[in-house]
């Protein structure tokens, strides 16, 4: 297997190399630029397996870049890591918003950095989850289908929205939603949503799940994730 490909866009040269050279310790290509409009034509250039994106840049910032990769199809898919000032978290939801797979903190430690990466390549790109499709993790089984739900064996009874709000989140482990993206996509218009505050559907699902109750796990500031069991 060929090695894979990152794309840094990071305006602080400290910063830039300190990621290059874990990464490429790591056994990673990596190709780097330091504005967004440079990064761009990086990514043009490179084809890469992965971006890891700063969010504050000079001229286009992170947030414009992820925009626009996006908007055109051949980068669509294209795994994006935002990476934030550490309490931003206003800053992830709108990188989360406009497609980021994942974000960090700086300062990461290098551990951190590459497992990100890994996940987020290991993942694969986000799809809309089908929403008839099966999904089965622990001790959950979830079957759209038959509108069906059973924890540890036995079946428990959610309300449309929960269902949804649990086969969507389960469908994609390890990856944040920001409470937005929750309601468009997970809950969206297909059913009439009583209470359009994600926390109570949260809550509620919690609730059911009992002694698995931490699968959902809260992001502070950010939304919600559903526990990655292989991370
Ligand atoms: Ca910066």
């Amino acid at each position: 297997m060929s090695a894979m490909k990152v794309v840094v866009i990071e305006d602080e040269p400290d910063i830039l190399e300190l990621i290059e050279y874990n990464l490429r310790r790591e056994g990673f290509e990596v190709a780097t630029a330091t504005t967004g409009r440079s990064g761009l034509a990086v990514i043009g250039r490179e084809k890469p397996d992965i971006v890891l994106l700063d969010l504050l840049l000079p001229g286009l910032d992170g947030l414009d870049v992820c925009r626009r990769l996006r908007a055109v199809e051949s980068t669509r898919d294209l795994p994006v890591i935002m990476v934030t000032a550490r309490g931003e978290e206003s800053d992830v939801v709108l990188g989360l918003g406009v497609g980021a797979d994942d974000y960090i903190h700086k300062p990461f430690s290098p551990r951190e950095l590459i497992a990100r990466v890994r996940a987020v390549l290991r993942r694969g790109p986000m799809r809309d989850s089908d929403p008839d499709r099966r999904v089965v993790r622990g001790p959950l089984v979830i079957d759209p289908v038959k509108h069906r739900i059973e924890v540890d064996g036995r079946r428990i009874e959610f309300t449309p929205t929960e269902f949804r709000l649990l086969h969507f989140l389960a469908s994609h482990p390890g990856r944040v939603f920001t409470r937005g993206q929750l309601l468009d996509r997970a809950v969206g218009d297909r059913v009439v949503v009583i209470d359009r505050n994600i926390d109570v559907h949260v809550r509620a699902v919690r609730k059911k799940l009992g002694p698995h109750r931490g699968l959902l796990q809260t992001v502070r500031g950010i939304g919600y994730c559903f526990r990655d069991e292989e991370a």
